[in-house]
């Protein structure tokens, strides 16, 4: 128990745990060798009310709060941090359509999302790179009743295998950096739109790849936000994804130390459970007290935001620290298991899956950028 986390969302966390052990659990080593998300996996975490339950009631959500999201996120993460992404993109791009979008265009976007029916993907990094992400090319021309996309996105994750991605171009000039980006839902079915995967490391059951786009025409009703306000409006909601990140890698590092302390305690070496040797078990020690500490954060984060109080900063913290929190913890842990944790299994491919979360949604070096600035101010912290 803690402060943020009430009876109520115990027992919801609860449900999830439970879920997540007897449903997605099972299937985290092979979907990491298929490289497919389980699609009747996504809908009976749709049918539970898992998915998005931020989401008001009449978009299928439970119109719980933030912390809710945060629970089952973690939950279904500690048994497969790619199944995961279902909940942090729904949550993620939920918010974005739900605020931003024509309510009778999105509508059924946001109901097939909550039921574990449409997977949207969030397609902002470009060839030319991501941490300057205001600096995006991708070419959004207006044309009557219709917006016509031309360029490339790259390093989306689930690129191939999403229904629709929210798409930054850029309708400004150039120069007008920030100011000059639109944002829109574009259904991956289009006409132009073409896919690539990549060969990932880690996170191959969800994957990440590009999106081409060639003459795409996109109805200019299923823009989101105003024209040029791309970027200052809909960004916001990166502070959500980022907390819920940090939650999701930090589930990850907390099954890895359960399952290390059930083994140290089991294993004998020189006569002694491992867990005896102080060189075995400090480390542990030490990583327990920092994940306890990096998830209070994050909850104190979905905390902040239900209560529509600043926290753009905590965010990044949570995004910053939590993988790489995460990734320290799991390589202990691996380590632990002596040669059998160099296997394939659960362990490696862990440890492979929270890594790409020091890369993806922003790097630490952004995120501590984005932290100095909420301290001493934009001026005095440039690019
Ligand atoms: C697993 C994963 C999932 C992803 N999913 C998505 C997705 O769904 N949608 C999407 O749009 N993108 C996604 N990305 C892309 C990701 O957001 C970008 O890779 C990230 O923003 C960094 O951009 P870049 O790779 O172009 O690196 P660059 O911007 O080229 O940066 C390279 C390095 O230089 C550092 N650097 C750059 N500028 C500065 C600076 N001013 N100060 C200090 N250091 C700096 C960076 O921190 C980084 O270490 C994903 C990436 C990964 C790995």
């Amino acid at each position: 128990m803690n402060p943020y986390i009430d009876e109520d969302l115990a027992a919801l966390s609860e449900q999830a745990r439970r879920f997540a052990a007897d449903k997605v659990a099972p299937g985290y080593l092979e979907r990491d060798k298929i490289r497919v998300l389980d699609r009747a996996l996504m809908r009976q975490m749709g049918e539970m009310g898992f998915i998005a339950p931020e989401l008001p009631e009449q978009y299928g959500g439970l119109g719980m709060g933030c912390l809710a999201a945060g629970v089952i996120h973690e939950e279904i993460a500690r048994a497969d941090l790619s199944i995961s992404y279902v909940n942090l993109l729904a949550s993620l791009n939920g918010q974005i359509l739900s605020h931003h979008g024509k309510p009778e265009i999105v509508s059924p976007w946001l109901t097939k999302l909550t039921a574990g029916e449409a997977l949207i993907a969030i397609a902002l990094t470009e060839p030319r790179g991501g941490s300057d992400a205001a600096n995006l090319r991708l070419k959004v021309e207006r044309a009557g009743h219709e917006y016509i996309l031309n360029g490339e996105k790259t390093s989306i994750s689930a690129a191939d295998q999403a229904d629709a991605a929210v798409v930054f171009g850029r309708t400004g000039t150039i120069e007008s950096g920030a100011h000059g980006i639109t944002a829109l839902l574009v259904p991956m079915d289009l006409p132009g739109i073409t896919r690539s995967r990549f060969d990932c490391h880690g996170q191959r059951a969800i994957g990440r790849g590009s999106l081409f786009f060639e003459n795409v025409r996109v109805p200019a009703e299923y823009r989101l936000g105003g024209e040029n306000k791309g970027f200052v409006q809909v960004m916001q909601g990166f502070d959500f994804s980022r907390a819920l990140i940090g939650l999701q890698v930090l589930a990850v590092a907390r099954a890895a130390l359960d399952e290390t302390w059930a083994y140290i305690s089991g294993r004998e070496a020189f006569g002694k459970p491992l867990s005896a040797f102080q060189g075995v078990s400090h480390p542990l020690a030490g990583f327990e007290t920092q994940v306890a500490a990096a998830r209070l954060l994050c909850l104190q984060t979905l905390w902040l935001k239900d209560r529509n109080l600043p926290h753009t900063a905590e965010a990044a913290m949570c995004k910053w620290w939590g993988p790489k929190l995460a990734y320290e913890t799991v390589h202990q842990c691996l380590l632990c298991f002596g040669h059998g944790g160099y296997d394939r299994g659960l362990m490696e491919q862990r440890l492979r899956d929270v890594l790409g979360f020091q890369i993806g949604d922003g790097t630490a070096q952004i995120m501590k950028t984005i932290i100095a600035r909420g301290r001493a101010g934009r001026a005095a912290v440039p690019a």
